[in-house]
């Protein structure tokens, strides 16, 4: 069993294929309406949110590049601005229920987001604002789960909360292997040396440097969003 953790501020990471679901657009209303829902109700409790969206569901720089002769940093701004577009509308639907949400933008895009600064993202928090970061990293050749990392880092959240299709990490492939077990606790070393694709290798580095504990689970399961960020047990903890 787990321990439970009792976070005070979280960092969520909503990658883009989550917000896709299964439908043929790129967002399903109901998962970002879902996600809305449930950041409400611990945001009531008074622990502070922070999201990283991803832009995969729109646009992924690396299976661009090359093609038609698109560079790879040109590819990667397109999937910059992809998780803008995301970050607005999950803004727009958390606002739709009344939580006051703001969305701070790597790269500036003023009239449509504040630009980032750290400072003024933590003050929105303490005031129990919902502040979504878009935009990565701001630079081309990383990924929304370095932002993750980094925004972590940078606003001293307590934790990295992964949001994905799946229950969290297996011991091999569950879709091949119906005999993979859930992994329930994992140490950043493991992620590493045995090459799971949990996070890319700049990110999961930057929280072990950082002593980042990062939690994988499935945004699917109702519910599991509001226990990840309440710090019950769920999916996979990976730390120390
Ligand atoms: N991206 C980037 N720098 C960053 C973050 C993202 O260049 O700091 C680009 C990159 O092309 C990436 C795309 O934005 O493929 C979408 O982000 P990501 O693939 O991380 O989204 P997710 O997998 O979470 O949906």
């Amino acid at each position: 069993q787990k321990p439970a953790y009792k976070w005070r501020r979280v960092l969520l990471k909503v990658s883009g294929e989550a917000l896709a679901g299964d439908q043929a657009q790129n967002i399903d209303p109901k998962i970002t309406m879902a996600i809305a829902r449930e950041v409400a109700a611990v945001t009531r409790l008074g622990i502070e949110v922070a999201i990283v969206v991803g832009g995969g569901n729109i646009f992924r720089g690396a299976s661009w590049a090359g093609s038609s002769g698109l560079d790879r940093s040109s590819a990667d701004y397109i999937g910059m601005l992809a998780t803008v577009m995301n970050a607005i509308f999950l803004q727009a639907t958390m606002e739709s229920i009344g939580i006051p949400t703001r969305v701070q933008t790597a790269f500036r895009m003023s009239e449509v987001a504040e630009p980032y600064i750290r400072r003024r993202a933590v003050r929105h928090l303490e005031k129990g604002r919902v502040v979504i970061f878009a935009a990565g990293t701001g630079n081309p050749f990383f990924t929304t789960d370095t932002a993750a990392a980094l925004r972590t880092a940078e606003i001293n959240a307590e934790v990295v909360l992964k949001a994905t299709n799946v229950d969290g990490v297996y011991d091999d492939d569950p879709k091949r292997n119906p005999n993979a077990r859930l992994l329930e606790t994992l140490t950043y070393q493991d992620v590493i040396s045995k090459e799971l694709s949990v996070m890319d290798l700049t990110a999961i580095t930057l929280c072990q440097e950082n002593n980042i504990p990062v939690v994988v689970f499935n945004l699917n399961k109702p519910g599991n969003i509001s226990k990840a960020i309440m710090g019950e047990s769920v999916g996979t903890l990976i730390g120390g």
